[in-house]
């Protein structure tokens, strides 16, 4: 093993899938969907295939699909892209966050990271040689409606070093969705210490109102420095297809791109025109998305308080977070073992998520993932109802 990989074991998706097949457990861990995205989309990359559409793209992406995710931008965000210099297509937006930090960041510099965070970003941070400063996101309580972080806490893990900002909005786990003062207080700190920011907005349509999704490049403090991250995976509940892109000015974009070309050089080509069509789908399939996951986390939310579980009601992306504290186990890691093997359901443990100072702020939680259908929904509330 290099020292570069040593200290990373399976990771927990694949652990805890992987227990859920194997306990026969309704599995509410790993974030995909249990449903296909849309058919019209399937199709395309069907006749994408047909047509003969099989050779390597370019490698910055396909132009059609580079064309849609400029005039996406601008449809939802009024965000100006242009196609040719500021969109390269990635493998998923995990390969886009590894080709990030590749393209912008230096052995020895520091990167800025919210805790609990996605987990390849603390791979990606140690893969590039760089040393990641972690901040923890704080629970709702009495005086904060959602997630929060503390403006001094922040401010003390920037210095003369820091290099990068990695955001999350909509965030995974927590559900937080970043408010317009907190990027503009993000976007002013990073301009002091001329930072650039990656923005992981992968669940962008995934958004509960009031909340509302801001696209942090659109901030114009940090429209210079933001590398913005997303991919098909969650828009269209096509996880397996790992069509992701990054949008970014051209000289941030110039950076990714070397990186890119030599991670996967180009990204599977019927996939690419297939996603044009996905990102050109009227506001309706938009709209009847955020339907769909309103529902879902209504049906989860009360499914878990039900059980007795205290809940957190997200303002974004698919996952839950509930607060686990109170059932006597060592911590989340133990309790989500138990629930695996003997209420048969798969959660998962937060505190992985968390650099090893901050780790016992997540051995609180559990989280759970709602992208499913309604029968496994309904089937996890009755096993933790009945055996929890
Ligand atoms: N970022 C976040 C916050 C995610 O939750 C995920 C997927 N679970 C990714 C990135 C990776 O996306 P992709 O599947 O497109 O690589
Ligand atoms: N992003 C998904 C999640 O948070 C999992 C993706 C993966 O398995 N790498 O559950």
């Amino acid at each position: 093993l290099s020292q570069r990989v040593a200290r990373f074991g399976t990771t927990v998706f694949s652990e805890f899938s992987a227990l859920a097949l194997k306990h026969q457990a309704v599995n509410l861990g790993q974030g995909f969907p249990d449903f296909d995205g849309p058919d019209d989309v399937k199709l395309a990359a069907w006749e994408a295939i047909q047509d003969g559409i099989n050779q390597y793209a370019p490698g910055v992406g396909a132009k059609v699909l580079r064309d849609a995710i400029a005039e996406h931008s601008e449809r939802f965000y009024g965000h100006r892209v242009d196609p040719d210099t500021m969109v390269s297509v990635t493998s998923g937006a995990t390969e886009a966050i590894l080709d990030v930090l590749l393209g912008l960041v230096d052995p020895g510099d520091e990167v800025v990271v919210f805790e609990p965070f996605y987990d390849s970003y603390d791979a990606s941070i140690a893969f590039v040689g760089a040393t990641p400063r972690y901040v923890p996101l704080r629970p709702p309580d009495a005086e904060h409606t959602a997630w929060w972080f503390d403006r001094d806490e922040v401010k003390a893990a920037f210095g003369p070093r820091t290099r990068l900002l990695i955001l999350n909005t909509p965030h995974n786990p927590t559900g937080k969705v970043f408010t317009l003062e907190e990027l503009e207080f993000l976007g002013n700190l990073c301009a002091e210490h001329d930072a650039k920011v990656l923005s992981d907005e992968v669940y962008e349509h995934i958004v509960f109102a009031p909340a509302r999704h801001i696209r942090a490049a659109t901030v114009p403090v940090l429209a210079d420095r933001t590398v913005t991250v997303s991919s098909a995976g969650k828009s269209f509940s096509l996880t397996g297809w790992k069509i992701g892109w990054i949008i970014a000015p051209p000289p941030l974009r110039d950076a990714v791109q070397r990186a890119h070309q030599f991670v996967t050089f180009a990204t599977a080509s019927p996939f690419q025109v297939a996603m044009a069509a996905g990102l050109r789908m009227p506001d309706e399939y938009f709209q009847e998305l955020t339907a769909l996951y309103t529902e879902k986390r209504e049906r989860l939310l009360t499914g878990l308080r039900a059980a007795g579980l205290t809940a957190f009601a997200p303002e974004g992306s698919y996952f839950i977070l509930a607060d686990i504290s109170g059932y006597g186990f060592e911590d989340d890691v133990a309790f989500c073992r138990h629930l695996v093997t003997q209420v048969g359901v798969a959660a998962i443990p937060p505190s992985v998520f968390y650099g090893p100072e901050h780790r016992h702020l997540g051995q609180r939680f559990a989280r759970f993932a709602f992208c499913k259908t309604e029968g496994v929904l309904d089937e996890a509330a009755r096993r933790l109802r009945a055996k929890l």
